[in-house]
């Protein structure tokens, strides 16, 4: 057994995420360790909520970090919406879709699905035929930014149409967040969850989740306790607090130092503006276009749908390309993701995510990749 440190070498990070981690970020991390209910840690806290409100553009009260990934933010959306017997509207257009059906059945539910194409957004039409067609369904739940194709679906039409038939909605926007437009209040959605690895340029590890009144009320109203008693949002409530510090209580040691690190990076976003790294993401995409372009590669989804921070870009013919992304991290120190599921092989997925999203990354990717190809 090795008696050495660990040190991993420094990559550029431009797949689906993680992204680059900003080095102010890092250095949060190292700052000292305190008490996960010492009166300033608390105080910390509510900046968090505060940020994340903002990120997420909601006053919803219910706002705050699951102390795990994306998958611990989705599946806290769904044990607690989701009772045994409740009808769940699932849209399916990549992979992220089959792992909501996935949380839907696992909690008792029955999942009817909306399917469509990997690379195309969900179908508006075909959620308001399925919402006709059942009319006892209770939650709508949708991928708005498809990780693994870069697709984006239109949120604040599918929420609208789930409130129109009195459901509620479950969103994911883990890719989203940061990048492109996510408007809680404005979309009228429900329950959103995301992840800090991704626009946020945060460490893996934590998944923002903000709830709507209408979501609290539904959980409240529950005939069944929620089976996860660590995503029990009324157990988790006791430590997070709605009102402030005064009533908290121990349910989980919170991840003390990742949660300095969200706190920072919520604060670079708050720096930087929502609307401006919006633009920025935007911006960086059009320079990525251009080059990818005139390298005579094309991209695998339509342009107005195109999700700028997730670039899939079609494979050329005869390129073996896992090769492809092996030489360009060994010998560029930069990572590209590769196809998920029936993409695997098709497209390359470049991720211009948070602090990745910068014009130096652009030229070197753009650089490594010709040299590379050529
Ligand atoms: N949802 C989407 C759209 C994602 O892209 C991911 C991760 O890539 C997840 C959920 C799951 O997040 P995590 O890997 O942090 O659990």
């Amino acid at each position: 057994m090795t008696t050495q440190s660990f040190h991993p070498p420094e990559r550029t990070l431009m797949g689906p995420g993680p992204s680059d981690v900003h080095p102010r970020i890092l250095e949060a991390l190292s700052r000292p360790t305190i008490g996960h209910l010492d009166p300033v840690f608390v105080e910390m806290m509510e900046e968090v909520k505060g940020l994340l409100q903002y990120a997420f553009r909601t006053e919803n009260r219910l706002t705050l970090p699951v102390s795990a990934p994306g998958s611990a933010g989705m599946e806290m959306c769904f044990v607690n919406l989701v009772e045994p017997g409740d009808q769940v509207i699932v849209c399916k257009n990549g992979v992220f879709g089959n792992r909501m059906q996935e949380n839907v059945e696992r909690c008792g539910g029955t999942a009817i699905l909306v399917e469509d194409e990997w690379g195309s957004p969900v179908d508006p039409a075909k959620v308001e035929e399925a919402l006709k067609a059942n009319p006892d369904a209770k939650v709508v739940a949708f991928v708005h930014a498809e990780t693994s194709t870069g697709a984006q679906s239109d949120a604040a039409t599918l929420c609208g149409l789930a409130r129109e038939h009195g459901c509620l909605t479950i969103v994911d926007t883990v890719t989203s967040l940061g990048g492109t437009p996510v408007e809680v209040d404005a979309w009228g959605a429900d329950a959103v969850y995301s992840g800090t690895q991704k626009c946020l340029s945060c460490t893996p590890g934590l998944s923002p989740v903000t709830f709507s009144e209408r979501a609290v009320e539904a959980i409240g109203n529950r005939k069944t306790k929620v089976q996860s008693w660590f995503l029990d949002l009324n157990l988790v409530m006791g430590y997070w607090g709605n009102e402030g510090g005064a009533k908290r209580a121990y349910h989980h040691t919170a991840p003390i130092n990742p949660l300095y690190a969200l706190h920072e990076a919520l604060v670079i976003l708050r720096e930087e503006g929502l609307e401006n790294a919006w633009a920025r993401h935007a911006r960086m995409h059009e320079a990525l276009k251009a080059g990818i372009e005139a390298m005579g590669l094309s991209f695998f989804v339509d342009e107005a749908h195109r999700l700028p921070q997730l670039n899939s870009v079609t494979i050329p013919e005869g390129v073996d390309e896992a090769r492809v992304r092996s030489r360009l991290l060994e010998q560029y120190n930069l990572e590209i993701g590769a196809g998920l599921g029936p993409m695997a092989g098709k497209i390359w997925r470049i991720g211009l995510m948070g602090h990745s999203a910068s014009a130096t990354n652009i030229l070197n990717c753009l650089g490594a990749l010709d040299a590379v190809l050529s």
